[in-house]
């Protein structure tokens, strides 16, 4: 089932030689209780996307639907659903516990309603201890979880998250990644989470839209995009990429047969629905290559011109006979 659909949905901004897309024909279908992620460069769309499912603003063309129906006609707040912004937005003056229940009191919820809702939330994110708080006494990560209480506090059907971990440290964030994950399997939430990190996105998501300049590229598990990247941008922008012209030489059951610059023939496996022919350029992942002694066998031919060590593997940056350039990654 789906929670959201996003049918063909443009957004302009300004208007004559001004005019910017903010999203270009953009159409995707988030199921219930996923962790979906949007990826992508920064200025590349994501805050238009998250603002138009929110209702805080409205697209130039296309539609939005929510469990089949379309939301066009609900205002923000009548929107099952809740955001959760980078900058935390949450009221210092207020105790932890009266942020967490602010949106239950605006949406006029009984007292006794309020405080067992907040009671659960603040159990949920680990923070009982500091209830009474406020939240201008506690530090980054803590008023990150708050956030998320805050924002799980009335029961959204979606929770939308706009690079919510971008203004924590590296050792906390990767604490919080965990964090998010458990959260959303607990709750059972479906999550549109936003980052231009792509190892966040591979760590945390179901699945993942790779964006570029207000257009979607590719949608995938993180498997999927990592080993079959649809085009050159995402094999650019997830992980690390060789990239290298080839020749095709046979295709068959989602593999092809490609032959190098140097005249070796290697298997290649295709994004879905691809049938190349002719001159492509392929892509091999760092940990997919292995080095050997120059000897008449191999694929390629390189000089190793610079050894990184970086604990848990070494990199070999090659020159390769054509002068491009080559790394291979070693599992030490
Ligand atoms: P991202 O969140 O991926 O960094 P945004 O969705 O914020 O990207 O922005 C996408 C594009 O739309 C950018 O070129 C940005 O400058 C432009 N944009 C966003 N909001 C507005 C606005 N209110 N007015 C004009 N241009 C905007
Ligand atoms: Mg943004």
């Amino acid at each position: 089932r789906n929670a959201i659909e996003v049918v063909n949905v443009s957004k302009i901004f300004g208007s004559g030689e001004g005019q910017v897309a903010a999203l270009d024909t953009v159409s995707v279908s988030i199921r219930e209780n996923e962790f979906f992620t949007l990826l992508g460069p920064s200025g590349c769309g994501k805050t238009t996307l998250l603002r138009l499912i929110a209702g805080f603003d409205f697209p130039t063309a296309g539609e939005i639907l929510l469990y089949g129906q379309d939301i066009a006609p609900l205002p923000p707040f009548k929107r099952p659903v809740n955001t959760v912004f980078q900058s935390y937005a949450l009221f210092p003056h207020m105790t932890v516990a009266d942020n967490i229940g602010f949106g239950l009191e605006m949406l006029g919820k009984p007292k006794a309603e309020i405080k067992a809702r907040v009671t659960e939330m603040l159990k949920l994110v680990q923070m009982e201890a500091l209830a009474s708080r406020r939240t201008s006494q506690i530090s980054g990560g803590q008023q990150q979880r708050v956030a998320l209480a805050r924002a799980l506090a009335p029961q959204p059907k979606v929770l939308l998250l706009d690079e919510p971990l971008s203004a924590l440290d590296y050792k906390l964030r990767k604490e919080m990644q965990i964090e998010l994950k458990r959260l959303q399997h607990e709750t059972g939430i479906t999550f549109i989470f936003v980052t231009h990190d792509q190892e966040e996105a591979l760590t945390m998501s179901d699945r993942i839209a790779v964006m570029s300049s207000g257009k979607i590229l590719q949608v995938g598990s993180p498997r999927d995009i990592y080993d079959r990247p649809s085009e050159r941008f995402v094999a650019d922008f997830i992980g690390e990429s060789n990239f290298l012209k080839a020749d095709v030489v046979g295709v068959s059951g989602g593999r092809a047969t490609v032959r190098l610059s140097s005249g070796a023939e290697i298997p290649a496996s295709l994004p879905e629905g691809l049938v190349p022919k002719g001159k492509v350029t392929i892509v091999v992942r760092p940990e997919h290559a292995q080095l050997s002694a120059a000897s008449p066998g191999a694929s390629l031919l390189g000089t190793v011109e610079n050894i990184v060590y970086l604990g848990t593997d070494t990199h070999f940056h090659l020159r390769l006979a054509d002068g491009e350039h080559f790394i291979v990654r070693r599992q030490n």
